[in-house]
C-alpha cells in the first residue's frame, strides 16, 4: 500500500509533469471541415473509436449514439490506457469518470467508478434513466449493476501492474520534465506507447454532428495514473471535461484535469464561440488563460482542448506540442496535429 507521508512529502502536485510525443505526421494545422456528418476525438485512439462512430453517423444515425458506441472501443481496448485495462490509482484500483451530453442538454456522467467495463454507458443510463446529471463511487457501480452492467474482476492488466509495481518504487507524482520529443515519459499524464506503435493517453474525448446537424459529446477516462484515491479530473464534469450547446458547438478536453476544472474549459470554450470565436482561437484562448494562470508552471503541465462549432468548423489548441486529434467525415479520416502555445 501506498505510504501516507512519503505521498505528503514527494508530491508536487501542481507541478506534475508530462511527456508527450508527435504522434501525427503532418504539422499542425487548421482544420476546415465541409459538411456533415462528421466525428472528432482525442488522440492516437481517436481513429478507431471515429470509426465505430462513423458506423452510427454514416447511416444517419444520432450523434449521441455515436459518441457512445466511439469511446466504448477505448473503453473496451485492453492496450489502452482507457478502461478497466489502464493504471491504477496509488492504492492499487482502477477507478473510471465518464459523461456525456446531447443536443437537448442532457447529461449524465459516473465518476470514482470500480469494476465496470463501460462508464460512458452507464453515464448515459444517468442521464435516461435518473433524474440526476452526476452518480459516483458505490452509488454509481450499485446503480450500474440495477442496470445490468456486469461486475468485472477487479484486476490490473498485466501492463498496468507491471507500471504500478514499477512506481511503488518511487511512489511519487513528480516524473520527469516535459519532454515532448523523445515520449519517454511515465508521469500520470503521460501517453503510452502501444504494441501496434500508436500512443494513446488516459482519456478520450469525442464530440460529434449528425445528418441533421446536432451536436452531441463523450468523455471517459480512468483518470492521472496513480492519482490520490478518490480523485477526480475534469473528465466526469459537464463543463470541464466536456461541454455541448447545440446551438453553438462542443468541446471536450485532456491533459491535467485540475487546471481543466479551474477554468471550466470546456464550457468557456463553447462560450467564445458564441462570442464568435473560431473553434481554433476559441481553445486556444482559453489554453492561454489557463498558461497565464500556471505562470512558469505550465511548462510542465499538458492541457488541450478539441472543439467542433454548428458550422461543422473543428479546431484544437495545447499548452505544448505532442497533442493529436483524431478526425472523420465523409472524405476525410486521419490524425492531426493539433497548434501549441509553448515550444
Ligand atoms: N483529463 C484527465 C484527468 O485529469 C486525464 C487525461 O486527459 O489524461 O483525469
Amino acid at each position: 500500500m501506498f505510504n501516507r507521508r512519503k505521498f505528503i512529502q514527494s508530491s508536487a502536485f501542481g507541478s506534475f509533469g508530462l511527456l508527450l510525443g508527435k504522434v501525427a505526421s503532418a504539422s499542425p494545422e487548421t482544420v476546415t471541415i465541409k459538411g456533415k456528418p462528421v466525428v472528432i476525438s482525442t488522440w492516437d485512439a481517436g481513429l478507431a473509436a471515429n470509426k465505430a462512430a462513423w458506423e452510427v453517423l454514416g447511416k444517419g444515425g444520432r450523434a449521441l449514439d455515436a459518441v457512445e458506441k466511439g469511446v466504448m472501443v477505448t473503453e473496451a481496448s485492453k492496450n489502452c490506457c482507457v478502461g478497466l485495462g489502464a493504471n491504477p490509482d496509488r492504492d492499487g484500483f482502477v477507478t473510471l469518470d465518464a459523461c456525456i451530453m446531447d443536443e437537448f442538454s442532457n447529461c449524465g456522467s459516473v465518476a470514482f467508478l470500480e469494476r465496470i467495463k463501460h462508464p460512458i454507458a452507464v453515464a448515459r443510463r444517468v442521464m435516461e434513466k435518473t433524474p440526476h446529471v452526476m452518480l459516483v463511487g458505490s452509488g454509481a457501480q450499485q446503480f450500474a449493476v440495477i442496470e445490468g452492467f456486469p461486475l468485472e474482476e477487479q484486476k490490473l492488466s498485466s501492463e498496468a501492474q507491471i507500471n504500478y509495481d514499477n512506481w511503488l518504487k518511487e511512489s511519487h507524482y513528480k516524473s520527469p520534465a516535459i519532454n515532448v520529443e523523445n515520449k519517454q515519459g511515465h508521469g500520470p499524464f503521460a501517453p503510452h506507447k502501444l504494441d501496434n506503435g500508436e500512443w494513446n493517453h488516459d482519456t478520450i474525448g469525442m464530440v460529434a454532428m449528425d445528418t441533421n446537424g446536432n451536436l452531441s459529446g463523450s468523455c471517459t477516462t480512468s483518470g492521472a495514473g496513480f492519482k490520490m484515491r478518490g480523485r477526480l479530473g475534469d473528465s466526469p464534469i459537464i463543463g470541464a471535461g466536456l461541454f455541448v450547446d447545440n446551438e453553438v458547438g462542443a468541446c471536450t478536453a485532456t491533459g491535467q484535469g485540475e487546471d481543466v476544472i479551474r477554468v471550466a474549459g470546456s464550457h468557456s470554450v463553447v462560450e467564445l464561440m458564441r462570442q464568435g470565436l473560431s473553434p481554433e482561437a476559441a481553445c486556444k484562448k482559453v489554453i492561454e488563460r489557463i498558461v497565464k494562470i500556471k505562470k512558469e508552471k505550465a511548462k510542465d503541465i499538458q492541457v488541450a482542448f478539441l472543439a467542433l462549432n454548428k458550422k461543422g468548423q473543428v479546431g484544437a489548441y495545447a499548452i505544448h506540442q505532442g497533442f493529436s486529434f483524431a478526425i472523420k467525415n465523409g472524405t476525410r479520416e486521419e490524425l492531426v496535429k493539433a497548434k501549441f502555445v509553448m515550444p
